[in-house]
């Protein structure tokens, strides 16, 4: 049996997501944290149609965990990642393999406004897109250096492929969701 006091803090979320992957099995969208703007259920509602946009044919396959984050608290977790500035709408990341991964963790800004939040997410799916599908292919560091082939280590981040898909999509994604879920 495992108690709660014996798990190291920075081991609580790996614990929490494996519960859940463990306690809803079928569930391919978790979502953790909270924001006075968006609910978890309409966080997991888009995620998941996102998902199915995205991927028709994997998204089965796919698990995403879904972190809602304070502001700042993301800038933090963004910063150890990375030396940019940016204000940071949301990231994401895989956790099983860097070649076609199947899970994903995702960090979006709570504090932002609902569609602010529903597009941000919509980025990052498109990114899980991108990992699943070995578009986007990174080697040892958290940095993406490979799009279709091509080595893209130093660039201005507006400019990568992977981002210009990503913000080609977030909008199209949304404005779907948003006709569908009402
Ligand atoms: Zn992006």
């Amino acid at each position: 049996m495992i108690i709660a006091d014996d798990i190291p803090y920075e081991m609580l979320d790996q614990v929490r997501d494996f519960l859940a992957k463990a306690i809803e099995p079928e569930k391919n969208v978790h979502v953790r944290g909270t924001s006075k703007k968006v609910t978890a259920e309409q966080i997991e509602s888009a995620a998941t149609f996102y998902l199915r946009r995205m991927l028709p044919r994997l998204h089965k396959k796919v698990r995403v965990f879904v972190k809602l984050a304070r502001s700042k608290a993301l800038a933090r977790e963004w910063s150890s990642r990375s030396d940019d500035g940016l204000i940071v709408h949301g990231f994401c990341t895989w956790l099983d393999s860097n070649h076609r991964p199947r899970e994903f963790e995702i960090y979006i800004n709570g504090d932002l406004s609902a569609k602010t939040i529903l597009t941000a997410l919509a980025h990052e799916i498109v990114h899980v897109k991108q990992w699943a599908t070995g578009e986007l292919k990174e080697y040892i560091t958290n940095r993406p250096e490979k799009w279709r082939g091509v080595d893209y280590t130093d660039g201005n981040y507006y400019e990568f492929p992977w981002e210009i898909d990503a913000y080609e999509n977030e909008s199209v994604l949304y404005e779907e969701y948003m006709v569908n879920a009402n």
